[in-house]
């Protein structure tokens, strides 16, 4: 548990302006900032955020909140982590409630910090190797010779990793780590037999992996072509293609997305990704303006990526490879996608493509009016399945067989969508019975039943992104109330006002009351709004969401504007307040005649005189 006055500390001390600009540009407007909404969609900015105030809103969404809020949100993070992030990066000691648990906590976190700095200089030592190294201009040929620009390398900070089996270790004992530490995060390995470590990546193309919040935790590295003079190396892990870090305290790869971190903020605000496999299909397509991509790790996409992508994404495009393990593995990701919740397209490249190749030769154009037209992963793997058939009758009933069990997943989930793939099924397959069709999946089903363990319960599903947020007003907000208890939202040294005293007794909105009296007890108290804590103090009324909004964009910007619409509506609600009371009056009085209670009569009748009299001080 971290303290309550921790927690006000970090809102205290954040500056959101600063934290939403590192995402989103961010242009002034009055005392407010206006940019494109990072958690929707659009192409004129209403998402604003108020620096005095400490708060963004969105008008098109309704995403409202704090700096913490915003960290959640945009990184998919609970409370303490987003929390802990800007305590961190304001310099703030996280205090805890229990002292040794703080303390554990703290030695954990100061080991963890040593070594993403360790990661961090080591992947600032090969970004050297590559200008620096002789040999670095192969590494360097290795990706030019796939268009990847300098600057797109620059950007995902490829490497070098020199060709010698101690060159990082050198530098990073130079630094003043211990081997120990390389060894834990698996960029040196101890020698079999005898003391000392070597270095894991040895002559090869480096590209750093990212957590989602941009911390490095990995390397994987590309084999390059033997250096002049050398031989050809031999299979085996030395020869391999690709060598990834191995998994460690930092890093689980199966929980990891490659490009996650650079496209996090255009996942977000398009609400779809591309799942590609290769490194450098992820590169070209980022290259190409599509950072929507991502891509999974020298492993199968698994259940804790798909969780991972379904916090930032609603869509996801998958552009394997065309060849039978990319066909494989959309068979095996539509499962885990289906459980998230992700709804999944899936496009074809020609025989013999990769998203890299493709993109070369055709162009993002091309690729673009691909991804427009994928069809759904299962519409997909239908297409799929009647294809490799090529009319043989045995295969098709194996084939359908074999469907069975997918159509009864989504049969289940979706019952509405099925007839359309049985209709697409006849259509891809060629069969003119439907029923034969039927029986055919029905068998598949029922024996996929008996021998797969049971699918576990869906897994809880993030909270998706906001409802829009109503464009009208609450009905019991009536426009004048709201449009005072604005104004003084934006003039808060006008709470303290008599006049404005008076006005929380005459608002007939409950909410709206409630609001103005949060907020003329936080002037006396703080001296000033503060728009997180003034939130928290109305949480849970149905006008929250209005002053969320109200107090990130400021409409009374001058003093005496704001003052002189105070008087105004207090005179209007006063009137308001005398014809009310006026008509009750009138009914009290008709009544009590009714009854022959002439004394009462007579004393709302001079109560009646007396609000003529009020009334016509008003003007
Ligand atoms: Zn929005």
């Amino acid at each position: 548990m971290i303290r309550d006055e921790t927690i006000n500390e970090i809102r205290e001390r954040v500056d959101i302006v600063a934290l939403v600009g590192e995402y989103v540009r961010l242009k002034r407007m009055g005392q407010s900032f206006k940019g494109l909404c990072p958690f929707h969609s659009e192409k004129t900015p209403s998402f604003h955020v108020r620096q005095d105030r400490r708060v963004f809103h969105c008008f098109g969404c309704g995403a409202s909140g704090d700096a913490i809020g915003f960290v959640m949100r945009l990184e998919g993070r609970t409370f303490p982590e987003a929390a802990r992030m800007l305590a961190e990066r304001a310099g703030i000691e996280i205090e805890h409630e229990n002292p040794t648990e703080a303390a554990n906590a703290q030695r954990v976190r100061a080991h963890k910090d040593r070594l993403y700095a360790l990661l961090d200089a080591a992947a600032g030592f090969y970004v050297r190797q590559l200008r620096e190294h002789p040999l670095g201009r192969m590494a360097r040929e290795e990706y030019l010779g796939r268009a990847i620009t300098d600057e797109t390398a620059r950007a995902f900070r490829l490497g070098y990793a020199p060709h010698s089996w101690d060159a990082l270790a050198t530098f990073l004992k130079g630094q003043g780590f211990e081997p120990a530490e390389a060894e834990e995060v698996g960029l040196i390995v101890p020698r079999r037999g005898g003391g000392g470590h070597y270095d894991r990546f040895r002559h090869r193309l480096l590209f750093p992996i990212a957590d989602p919040t941009g911390r490095i935790v990995a390397f994987s590295g590309r084999s390059l072509a033997p250096p002049p003079g050398e031989e050809p190396r031999a299979e085996g892990e030395a020869g391999a293609k690709y060598v990834n870090s191995p998994e460690g305290p930092l890093y689980k790869k199966g929980d990891m997305l490659f490009g996650l971190h650079e496209g996090r903020v255009s996942i977000r605000r398009e609400a779809w990704a591309i799942l590609c496999e290769g490194n450098f299909d992820l590169l070209a397509l980022h290259q190409a303006g599509l950072s929507v991509a991502v891509a999974p790790l020298g492993t199968a996409f698994t259940p804790g990526q798909a969780k991972l992508l379904r916090r930032y994404a609603e869509r996801v495009v998958l552009l394997f490879d065309g060849d039978a393990a990319g066909r494989k593995a959309v068979r095996a990701a539509q499962p885990l996608l289906r459980e998230v919740g992700l709804a999944t397209t899936v496009v074809t490249l020609p025989q013999g493509e990769d998203p890299d190749s493709f993109l070369r030769k055709e162009g993002a154009d091309a690729l673009r009016r691909l991804i427009a037209a994928a069809p759904g992963i299962v519409e997909h793997i239908i297409d799929d399945s009647a294809a490799a058939c090529r009319g043989d009758a045995s295969a098709k009933a194996a084939a359908i067989e074999a469907l069975g069990p997918l159509l009864a997943d989504v049969g289940r989930d979706n019952p509405a969508e099925v007839p359309l793939y049985l209709q697409r099924l006849m259509k891809r397959f060629e069969i003119h019975d439907p029923e034969a069709l039927r029986r055919q999946l029905a068998k598949g089903a029922r024996s996929a039943k008996n021998t797969a363990p049971r699918r576990d319960a869906p897994a809880e599903t993030e909270a998706s992104r906001p409802a829009p947020a109503p464009e009208a007003l609450p009905a019991h907000m009536p426009e004048l109330e709201v449009d005072v208890v604005g104004a003084l939202l934006d003039q808060p040294t006008l709470l303290g006002d008599p006049t404005a005293k008076r006005l929380e007794e005459l608002l007939t909105s409950p909410d709206l009351r409630a609001i103005l009296r949060a907020a003329a007890q936080m002037m006396d108290e703080r001296g000033r709004l503060d728009g997180p804590a003034l939130l928290a103090a109305v949480d849970g009324l149905s006008g929250r969401d209005w002053l969320a909004g109200r107090i990130s964009v400021a409409q009374y910007e001058d003093l005496h504007q704001a003052e002189s619409r105070l008087a105004q509506a207090r005179a209007r609600l006063e009137k308001d307040r005398i014809k009310r009371e006026m008509d009750s009056v009138k009914l009290g009085i008709l009544e009590a005649v009714r009854r022959g209670d002439e004394a009462e009569a007579a004393a709302l009748l001079r109560r009646r005189n007396a609000l003529v009299k009020e009334l016509g001080t008003l003007g």
